[in-house]
Formats: C-alpha cells, sequence, structure tokens
C-alpha cells in the first residue's frame, strides 16, 4: 500500500511537470495516463490488492489522482488551441496560400455589362420594368393591337386573363412605361429577361435576354440609327467589322431593318457559321413608328427616334462561339467555369 502511494505520488509531480508543445505530445500524455493501458487504469487495478480497511481512503486518492489527469489533459488541450490561434512563431510564411474560390460571371452577364458600357459612352441610360406586365405595356401601345397577326409571332405566357397580365415578350414594354412618363427626350437602353412559349432546343428556349434602345429627340434620323449601331458593333466585335442593313418590318417602326455584320469568324469568305453568306445577323431596328410617338402624346411632327433591339444570347453566341442555347441555363460548372477570365 505504501509502496503504490509512493508511486501515485511520483505520477502526481510528473503530471504536474509535463508540458506539451503540439497536439501529439498532448495525446501521448492521454495515452500514458489515461488511455484503456494507462497509469490511471492500472492504479485502479491495485485496488483488488489493497486491506479492507484501506479501501476507503485509497479510493479517495485514485479518485483525486484521476481527476488529477484528466484536468491536465484539458489544460494541455486548450493551452495548444490558444498557441495555435496566437503564435505566429513557427509559421512558414513562404507556403502558398489557401485560395478561396471565385465565381464565375456568367457570360449573358458579362455580355450584358459590355453591351451596357458602350451605350453608357453614348450617353444612353439603363432603364428596367416588370417582368409581369399588362397587355397595354406589351402590345397595345406599340402598334400590337388585339388580332394583329405579328402577335402571332410571340406565343406568350399569360398569367392571368381579363385584365390580361402576361409574361413580357419583348423588353419594349419598358420603352412604352418610359415614353408614357412624357419626359423628353428619351435615351435609354433596356436589358432584360423575356419570355416566349417556344419549344425549347439548340436555338430556341422559353427565356431569352433581349437588350433594346431607344432615342427619341428633335430631328434623330436614320443617319444616328446607323452611325450608333457601327460604333456598337465595332466596340463589341472590333475594328474590322462592317454592318449592312435589310428592310424588314416592325410594327412599332417605320421604316424598319436587320442589321447584319460581317462574319466574326471568316472576316466576309464565308463559312458554316455565316451559311457561306459572309454575313451575320445580329439585331432589328427601326425609326420609331409616328403613330407609337402619338400612343404616347408625342408630336410626331416634331420629334422622331429610333429604336433597336437584339438578343443577349445571339451576341454571346457569336462572341464566344456557343452554338447551344440551353448551355445558358443548365449550370453546368464546366460551361461556367470557361468564362473565369472573361471580361
Ligand atoms: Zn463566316
Amino acid at each position: 500500500m505504501l509502496q503504490v502511494a509512493q508511486l501515485i505520488e511520483n505520477y502526481r509531480k510528473d503530471i504536474e511537470a509535463y508540458e506539451a508543445a503540439n497536439a501529439q505530445e498532448a495525446e501521448a500524455f492521454r495515452i500514458k495516463y489515461l488511455g484503456s493501458k494507462g497509469i490511471v487504469k492500472a492504479m485502479m487495478g491495485e485496488m483488488k490488492n489493497v486491506e479492507n480497511d484501506q479501501k476507503r481512503y485509497f479510493g479517495v486518492v485514485l479518485n483525486e489522482f484521476k481527476k488529477l489527469a484528466e484536468e491536465k489533459y484539458e489544460s494541455l488541450k486548450n493551452g495548444l488551441s490558444n498557441v495555435s490561434e496566437t503564435s505566429t512563431a513557427n509559421m512558414d510564411w513562404s507556403l502558398p496560400g489557401d485560395t478561396l474560390p471565385v465565381g464565375t460571371r456568367h457570360p449573358l452577364s458579362i455580355v450584358r455589362n459590355r453591351i451596357v458600357s458602350i451605350f453608357k459612352q453614348l450617353a444612353f441610360a439603363v432603364a428596367e420594368g416588370p417582368e409581369i406586365e399588362d397587355d397595354w405595356h406589351n402590345f397595345t401601345s406599340l402598334n400590337l393591337p388585339e388580332f394583329h397577326p405579328a402577335r402571332d409571332m410571340q406565343d406568350t405566357f399569360y398569367v392571368h386573363k381579363n385584365p390580361d397580365w402576361l409574361l413580357r415578350t419583348h423588353t419594349s414594354s419598358v420603352q412604352a412605361r418610359v415614353l408614357e412618363k412624357g419626359k423628353l427626350p428619351v435615351r435609354i437602353i433596356c436589358p432584360g429577361r423575356v419570355y416566349r412559349n417556344e419549344t425549347i432546343s439548340a436555338r430556341a428556349h422559353c427565356f431569352f435576354h433581349q437588350v433594346e434602345g431607344l432615342y427619341v429627340d428633335e430631328q434623330v434620323s436614320f443617319a444616328d440609327l446607323k452611325q450608333t449601331l457601327y460604333f456598337f458593333v465595332q466596340e463589341m466585335f472590333g475594328k474590322d467589322v462592317t454592318i449592312r442593313f435589310r428592310p424588314s418590318y416592325f410594327p412599332f417602326t417605320e421604316p424598319s431593318a436587320e442589321m447584319d455584320i460581317s462574319c466574326t469568324v471568316c472576316g466576309g469568305s464565308g463559312c458554316s457559321l455565316c451559311k457561306h453568306t459572309g454575313w451575320v445577323e445580329i439585331l432589328g431596328c427601326g425609326m420609331v413608328h409616328p403613330s407609337m410617338l402619338e400612343n404616347f402624346k408625342i408630336d410626331p411632327n416634331k420629334y422622331s427616334g429610333f429604336a433597336f433591339g437584339m438578343g443577349i444570347e445571339r451576341i454571346c453566341q457569336l462572341k464566344y462561339r456557343i452554338n447551344d442555347l440551353r448551355l445558358y441555363s443548365q449550370n453546368d460548372i464546366r460551361f461556367l467555369r470557361q468564362f473565369t477570365s472573361a471580361l
């Protein structure tokens, strides 16, 4: 009994003097004293050799010894965690840092931001509007009255009937909202998401993105329209790009045109992208129809304007050669990561 008491006293001194410089040394302490084959357990095993009248006293000594070992282990662990937070003495500053994964801007956002910044240089302000529209702003005020055949080109998602509310089919509805405020001149671009009831394929989707532009002031001419769009494509695709206009029809412009640019892949000599014509279509445009100005109580004899509209997906396709519209909304990281360094 005396022998065991002496042994415990020695271990007590050892425990009190023990220091751990790292987690391994603290763990070594735990195994030595508190492990399943540790000293505390071995001392407990000595209980059976103790005479009966000493058992009570020895039990108290053993419990205190166990408590001491446990408390020491806790303080070793706590001491280590404090050290690791505050001490930089052992830090290797030459190691490469842990990089934070940085997200990627979506290609459509990259192109939209680029378009906005180009038109900002020409003092076009960004205008936005609701994605759920009423019939007047989406159709009727834009010379698309009910039963107008051009409505059929935009098979539409209605969310309410009588009064008719629908997911906007173009961002022209934003132009209508700006014009009805009656503040002239107007020089805006309207980027946004639009919806049409299309079968989803590589070339069509039930939602896509447009940027439309509108400039209404005194003496705005077709020459202004041409020069504005020429400036845009040169900024977007480079100085070598040329443009051409083809007559077209839109209910809200007269005259109307489709604008093509020289093919950015073959430079005009003919390839599969331009279907061997040397030209690719990028937007529709025209002079604002006088009756549309009248819809918004603007005098067409005093004011004139031009408007244009393009699909952001289309510009993105030409810029980054993306040949499937579905890629934009599949959230495939392998696709999105390719734009990490795109500007
Ligand atoms: Zn080509």
